[in-house]
C-alpha cells in the first residue's frame, strides 16, 4: 500500500539530519509514484511534488523528527491545501431552497439524497425528498423506502411526467407544505449521455437550484475525473460528493477532480446506511491519501509542543526507559494547551488505546490528571511503588474507581513496553546531534 511504499521512500532519507537536494529529489520521486498509485491525476502528482520538493529545501529538520517526517507533514499540508483548505458548507438560500442532485447511474445519488434529507432534518429544518428518476420505477420506490427510514417525504407523480413538471410541481407542494428544502433526486445513466445532460440541464435551468451537487464513485479512479468534468461543463456544479469511501479506495480521486474541476468536495458517504455521511474536511482526506496519519500528528506535535530541550531529555529518558507519570503529566498538559484533544488522540503511541473508552472532549484527560495528581512525587517518579494499598488510597483522592487507577497503570505500562520496544527498533538510528 501507500505507506509502505512511502516508508520504503523515506528510508533514503534515514538517519539523515538534514534535507538535501538529492535525498528530496529521490523522496519526491517516490511520493509522487506512491500519490499516482492512490489514483491522483499524474499532472496533480508531479505539480505536487514539483512543490514539496521546493518547501522542503527551505526548511530546517526538528531534532526529534526524521527528515522522512518532515516530507509526509510538507506533502500533508500541500494535498490539504489542493483540495480546498477549508470544509466548504452547501448553500441553503432561499424558500424552500432546492438541491439539485446529478450524477452517473449507480454513483450513488439516491442513497446520498436519503442521508442528505436526513442531515438537514437533524437541523431542524423541514425537508421534501423528491423522486424525478421516472424511466425505473424501482428508483422511485427506493427513495420512498429511504425517506421512510429517515422520516421525511417523498413527493412523486404518477406515469409520463417529465423530470422539469415534476420538479416545479414538487417546489410548488414545499411552498404549501411549509417545507424548506427540497432534494430533487434525478436519473443518471450508465455513461456520459446527452439525452441525461440535456435532462438534468433543463432541470436546472427551469428550477435554479440553491445547490446543484455532482454525486460520483470514488472507485471509479481516473473515470471520476472525466465524468466530473464532463458534468461540469454542462451543469456548472456547485459542489461534489464522492461516495463509497468506505471501500479500500484511497480518495485519490478527491484530488483530481478538485484540480480539474476546480469546485469544492462538499460530503463523503461511507456505506449504504442512512448515517454514513460526512461532511468534507480537505485534511482528513489528505492524511487518509497519506495513509499516514500517524506519522504527519507526530511530526506536528514535535513541532508545536516541544522544544528542542525538552525533546532531548525526553528522549534520553525513552532510550534508558525512565519514562514516568510525571512526564506523561507534562506531555498531557502540553498536549492541552495545543487546542483540541479529538484531533489528538491516538497520535502518541499508546495514547489512542488509552483513550478509547473515555468521552473524547476536553474533559477527557480529567480522570487521569486526578490519578496522577494524586500520586506522591515518589510513586510518579517510580511507577512500580504502586501497590494494592496505594492504589486505593490514589482511587479514594482522586474521586475515580480502583478499576480505573488499574487500568491507567496497566495502559501506562503497555505504553512503557511499546516505546522500549521502538527504542529498539530505532536502534542505533538516533541521530548524533540527539544522543548526549
Ligand atoms: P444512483 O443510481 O446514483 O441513485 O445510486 P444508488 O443510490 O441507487 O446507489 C447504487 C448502489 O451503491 C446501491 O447499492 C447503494 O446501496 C450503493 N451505495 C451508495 N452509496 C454508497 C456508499 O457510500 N458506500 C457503499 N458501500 N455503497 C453505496
Ligand atoms: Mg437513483
Amino acid at each position: 500500500n501507500l505507506s509502505q511504499k512511502l516508508d520504503k521512500a523515506f528510508k533514503t532519507l534515514k538517519g539523515q539530519g538534514r534535507i538535501t537536494e538529492i535525498n528530496v529529489a529521490t523522496t519526491a520521486k517516490e511520493i509522487r509514484k506512491a500519490l499516482i498509485d492512490a489514483d491522483v491525476n499524474y499532472k496533480v502528482a508531479k505539480s505536487v511534488t514539483d512543490d514539496i520538493k521546493e518547501i522542503a529545501l527551505g526548511r530546517e529538520v526538528l531534532i526529534s523528527v526524521s527528515p522522512g517526517q518532515l516530507l509526509v507533514k510538507i506533502t500533508h499540508e500541500e494535498l490539504t491545501k489542493l483540495m480546498g483548505g477549508e470544509k466548504q458548507e452547501i448553500s441553503l438560500k432561499g424558500d424552500p431552497s432546492v438541491i439539485l442532485i446529478a450524477g452517473l447511474q449507480g454513483s450513488g445519488k439516491t442513497t446520498f439524497s436519503g442521508k442528505l434529507a436526513a442531515y438537514i432534518k437533524k437541523q431542524n429544518r423541514n425537508v421534501l425528498l423528491v423522486a424525478c428518476d421516472v424511466y425505473r420505477p424501482a428508483a422511485i420506490d427506493q427513495l420512498k423506502v429511504l425517506g421512510e427510514q429517515v422520516g421525511v417525504e417523498v413527493y412523486t407523480e404518477p406515469d409520463n411526467k417529465k423530470p422539469v413538471e415534476i420538479s416545479k410541481n414538487a417546489i410548488e407542494y414545499a411552498k404549501k407544505n411549509n417545507k424548506k428544502v427540497v432534494i430533487i433526486d434525478t436519473a443518471g445513466r450508465l455513461a456520459i449521455d446527452e439525452q441525461m445532460m440535456n435532462e438534468i440541464a433543463e432541470v436546472k435551468k427551469a428550477i435554479q437550484p440553491s445547490e446543484t451537487l455532482f454525486v460520483v464513485d470514488s472507485m471509479t479512479g481516473q473515470d471520476a475525473v472525466n465524468t466530473a468534468k464532463a458534468f461540469n461543463d454542462r451543469i456548472n456544479f456547485d459542489g461534489v460528493v464522492l461516495t463509497k469511501l468506505d471501500g479500500d479506495t484511497r480518495g485519490g480521486a478527491a484530488i483530481s477532480i478538485r484540480a480539474v474541476v476546480e469546485k469544492p468536495i462538499k460530503f463523503i458517504s461511507t456505506g449504504e446506511k442512512m448515517d454514513a455521511l460526512d461532511v468534507f474536511y480537505p485534511e482528513r482526506m489528505a492524511s487518509r491519501i497519506l495513509g499516514m496519519g500517524d506519522v504527519v500528528s507526530l511530526v506536528e506535535r514535535a513541532q508545536q509542543v516541544f522544544d528542542e530541550e525538552e525533546t532531548k531529555k525526553l528522549n534520553q529518558k525513552l532510550r534508558k526507559n525512565q519514562f514516568n507519570f510525571e512526564d506523561f503529566l507534562n506531555q498531557i498538559q502540553q498536549i492541552k494547551k495545543m487546542g483540541s484533544i479529538k484531533d489528538l488522540v491516538g497520535m502518541i503511541p499508546g495514547m489512542g488505546k488509552m483513550m478509547k473508552d473515555l468521552p473524547i472532549d476536553d474533559d477527557a484527560f480529567k480522570p487521569i490528571e486526578a490519578i496522577i495528581f494524586s500520586m506522591t512525587k515518589e510513586e510518579r517518579e517510580n511507577p512500580d511503588l504502586l501497590s494494592g494499598n496505594r492504589r486505593n488510597r490514589i482511587a479514594k483522592g482522586s474521586g475515580t474507581s480502583i478499576q480505573q487507577v488499574n487500568n491507567l497503570l496497566k495502559q501506562f505500562e503497555d505504553m512503557r513496553k511499546m516505546m522500549k520496544s521502538m527504542n529498539k527498533m530505532q536502534g542505533k538510528g538516533i541521530p548524533p546531534n540527539m544522543k548526549n
